[in-house]
């Protein structure tokens, strides 16, 4: 654009002026007096000064404007966003370089050419519809147009339009959105990857837009239930129908808590019908992709991977679990197994009845326990029996012996029984055991019975015979070895043979029987009585001397004489010869025992009801 520059000089100015007053009439300062004159010159000049100072006033201004238009003309070439002109024909009137440069040629010889040359055929409807609509609202329209290339590359661009003042045209502004365009293409190939990826793995995907309710699922999804392609419809419905009735609300509890954020993942396992009406379970995981402005969720997507087959080996181990419990409770033994570290992790209900029994437990195990604790607890600290049972599970878990048994029962004081205990191993890497207690309380009272029917004599209670002696023997061999005084009494009562003939066997029996009692509550705690023979009786006094020996004897005669007992309603009185033995330490027991039976002897054929001590 060119400006008319205002007269730089004072001198240049003077030209101007007198060309100008030349045009004008017929001078009129010809008849002025001086006075006027110079009135008039002043004028002149003060008039002059003025025009000087406005003069330099313009200049400054039109600098500045000169400024200000480069400026613009600067901003207009070099916006990055393009920017052309259109006549009413479509040919580009003006143009910037960001244009210039989209439109892929120099300023010059794009101006003057239609727009439309440079718009990919394709979308030139597009823009003369865009065109078409700016001038009908006249508002500014907008829209996407494919830029005409002459290489492979495709260029995409988001236009406005906008009609120019008084229909001269059209302004449109043009940004490149290729860049956009591509990554939305680069968003939808890694997102069909992805699925394929899913897909090829077996997984079945679906896609749910959550406000709609209406959903994808994938080809393979499909397929998991047995469906052609698009056959499993495409709402939430379809889905929702196929769940199994016993694990629907927890599916759709799940879905509920991840959409409402009380949980921050969606997975579980659940059953779905297929198309012919047999059920799979499979694993289903979830996750929001989008949300609403809001915050709701918009749209999840997730997978189904069949896991029917996962699930049928665990119902086959949880039912060989079961079985393998069955078996264990129906065994009447107390079973535990063991870890290495002696922990109690499996019980059978004989061992947690036993425990529940004897308030060992509230609930039905003592899981979790140590064993050696239980059994250190049920055998009062019996250290021996815990120690032996401690050494010998070591020696079974770590492979060393294939089985152990403890070699006695143990007692339990608290519920006065006994039990068997057995270790065998589990062969596994996890070196457990399996301890079992067997009550063997009945073997073992029989057992006792009859150790003390061979021990004890079963009519009176005083030792038996055997058993007598040989707690005598040991007798012996401690006063031998304490150098302690001992004496052996030999009894036998008197005229017995009468008894019996006069008022029967049973009444002999109950005679033995109260003598043993009588003689027992003469004799000390430390003295042993037993029964020799049929009414024969020897008694052993430990440290006991020739004179305490013979004392304590003449005691029991006199008690056994005034000791009468009451047979068919009439009191019977009995009397007993004794011959004592005095130990002398060279002498065996066998000796001393003559000795006393010499004694008794001695004392039958000297009146009866009285004592002979023999000496070596
Ligand atoms: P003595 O004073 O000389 O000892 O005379 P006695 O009658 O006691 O004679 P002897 O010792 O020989 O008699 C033993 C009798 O004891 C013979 C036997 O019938 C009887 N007898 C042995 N064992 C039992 C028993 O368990 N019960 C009963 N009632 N009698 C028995
Ligand atoms: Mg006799
Ligand atoms: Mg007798």
């Amino acid at each position: 654009m060119g400006y008319r520059k205002n007269p730089l000089s004072l001198i240049e100015l003077r030209c101007l002026a007198k060309q100008r007053l030349l045009g004008h009439g017929p001078d009129a300062t010809t008849a002025l007096a001086l006075p006027e004159v110079q009135r008039l010159f002043e004028e002149l000049e003060i008039h002059q000064i003025e025009l000087e100072l406005q003069n330099e006033y313009l200049n400054t201004a039109r600098a500045q404007l000169e400024v200000a238009l480069n400026q613009s003309g600067e901003l207009y070439d070099f916006s990055p966003v393009s920017i052309l002109s259109l006549d009413q024909t479509g040919i580009i009137t003006k143009l910037n370089l960001a244009a210039a440069n989209l439109l892929e040629g120099a300023r010059a010889r794009l101006l003057g050419n239609r727009f439309e040359l440079y718009v990919a055929d394709a979308d030139v409807a597009v823009l003369n519809a865009l065109l078409a609509q700016a001038t009908a609202s006249g508002d500014v329209q907008g829209g996407e147009i494919e830029l005409a290339r002459k290489g492979p590359l495709t260029t995409f661009v988001q236009v406005q339009i906008a009609q120019l003042p008084e229909e001269l045209g059209w302004q449109l502004i043009l940004l490149d959105i290729t860049e956009h365009r591509q990554n939305e293409a680069h968003l939808r190939v890694s997102e069909e990857r992805w699925q394929l990826a899913l897909e090829a793995a077996g997984d079945g995907v679906w896609d749910w837009n959550v406000q709609t309710g209406d959903m994808l699922f994938s080809k393979r999804f499909e397929q998991l239930f047995g469906f052609e392609e698009n056959e499993y419809g495409h709402h939430l419905e379809n889905w929702l129908a196929r769940l199994h009735p016993d694990d629907k609300q927890r599916v759709m509890g799940d879905s509920q808590a991840y959409l409402d954020g009380k949980s921050d993942r969606l997975f579980n396992e659940h059953r779905e019908q297929c198309k012919n009406g047999s059920w799979k379970w499979v694993f289903c995981r979830g996750a929001i992709v989008s949300r609403t402005a809001e915050g709701k969720p918009l749209r999840m997507v997730g997978t189904h991977v069949d896991i029917t087959n996962k699930k049928q080996t665990e119902e086959a181990l949880l039912s060989s679990v079961r079985f393998q419990q069955t078996v264990f409770d129906s065994l009447s033994a107390q079973i535990a197994v063991l870890d290495r570290h002696g922990t109690v992790i499996q019980t059978n209900a004989a061992w947690w009845k036993y425990a529940i029994d004897n308030e060992l437990a509230e609930t039905p195990s003592f899981g979790g326990s140590n064993y050696l604790e239980i059994l250190d607890c049920l055998t009062a600290q019996d250290q021996e029996t815990v120690l032996a049972a401690s050494a010998g599970i070591a020696s079974v878990a770590s492979g060393e012996v294939s089985d152990f048994q403890l070699p006695h029962p143990f007692y339990t004081p608290l519920d006065k029984r006994w039990f068997t205990m057995k270790v065998t191993p589990v062969h596994d890497v996890e070196e457990r055991v399996v301890v079992s207690h067997e009550d063997v309380t009945r073997l073992k009272a029989a057992e006792l019975a009859s150790l003390t029917l061979a021990n004890i004599d079963a009519l009176t209670g005083a030792l038996s015979r055997r058993n007598f002696l040989n707690l005598a023997e040991q007798e012996l061999a401690r006063a031998a070895r304490y150098e302690l005084p001992l004496m052996v009494l030999m009894l036998d009562l008197d005229h017995f043979k009468h008894i019996n003939d006069h008022h029967g066997h049973a009444a002999g029996d109950v005679v033995l029987q109260a003598f043993v009692k009588t003689v027992a509550g003469v004799l000390r705690e430390s003295d042993l009585i037993g029964r020799i023979g049929g009414e024969e009786f020897a008694v052993l006094l430990p440290s006991t001397t020739l004179e305490g020996g013979r004392s304590l004897a003449q005691r029991i005669i006199e008690s056994v004489r005034t000791s009468p007992v009451e047979v068919n309603g009439a009191l019977l009185s009995f009397t007993v010869s004794i011959g004592a033995g005095c130990w002398s330490s060279e002498s065996s027991f066998a000796n001393l025992l003559g000795l006393a039976d010499v004694a008794l002897y001695k004392a039958k054929n000297t009146g009866r009801n009285r004592l002979e001590v023999g000496l070596a």
